[in-house]
């Protein structure tokens, strides 16, 4: 049962038949080739998630996202997907305001997690606010579900161990970068540690990140302490939870 509608938005036509066959088995898509034609879908139809192309004609993506935002066309994630590599060119578009980003060439199961990781959240968050269970916002289990459909057991224990020392690692980057407010670094540690908790459901984590991301764009310092140490603290609650679920020992 194909729910999601995803708008393929790329001028290659390899790429977008690359694109069209890997989000065509899980989706729905529409496909433009340029921004200019990705305006005129977004203004008639609904999307779940939009990829959307750097480099076209006629109406590039960074181009795009302003129009999209300038008019508030969706509130659907924009995911750039972009050939260029460098550092600062990806965290540019996320400070443009892109959700995330892909780079080309991509790997069809990165690529295809990624996508699905910002699709189940794009659902839950409507869900959310509903839901006042602590420990359904530690951990959407629904996520680890699905990822076991695709993997065994074993893999996913590996996984979640991967992820807590990850973890424990990106949060001590994150607070020598606060200490030297380099915020290049904490941008990429916090990119990083969204995209892992997103995967895996770990949903209070991958929200504080959300959330530091937002106050050093905005030059809120304190608030960026304090999202580092909540993070901190979460990234315990979350171990010590894991370790109750006896589906999940580890
Ligand atoms: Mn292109």
């Amino acid at each position: 049962m194909k729910s999601k509608k995803v708008l393929i938005v790329e001028d290659n036509d390899l790429n977008r038949k690359l694109f069209e066959n890997l989000i065509g088995q899980l989706y729905n898509f529409q496909s433009a080739v340029n921004g200019l034609e990705a305006i005129d879908y977004l203004t008639k139809e609904h999307f779940d998630l939009i990829l959307m192309d750097i480099q076209m004609p006629r109406m590039d993506g960074i181009s795009a996202l302003k129009r999209i935002q300038h008019n508030e066309l969706t509130e659907s994630p924009v995911i750039a997907v972009t050939a260029f590599a460098e550092e600062t060119d990806r965290i540019s578009f996320l400070k443009m305001g892109f959700s995330d980003f892909i780079t080309k060439p991509i790997r069809p199961k990165e690529f295809l997690e990624s996508i699905a990781s910002h699709l189940s959240r794009s659902k839950k968050s409507s869900e959310d606010l509903a839901q006042t269970s602590l420990t359904a916002s530690i951990l959407d289990k629904s996520v680890i579900f699905q990822l076991m459909k695709y993997n065994s057991q074993e893999t996913i224990k590996a996984v979640i161990r991967d992820f807590l020392l990850d973890t424990s690692s990106l949060v001590k980057k994150l607070e020598i970068a606060l200490a030297e407010k380099n915020e290049q670094d904490l941008l990429e540690n916090l990119h990083i540690l969204k995209g892992n908790s997103g995967t895996l459901g770990a949903n209070s984590i991958y929200l504080i990140a959300k959330d530091t991301e937002t106050f050093i764009r905005a030059d809120n310092w304190t608030l960026v302490e304090e999202g580092i140490a909540k993070l901190n603290r979460e990234k315990s609650i979350f171990e010590t939870y894991i370790s109750k679920e006896f589906i999940f020992k580890l």
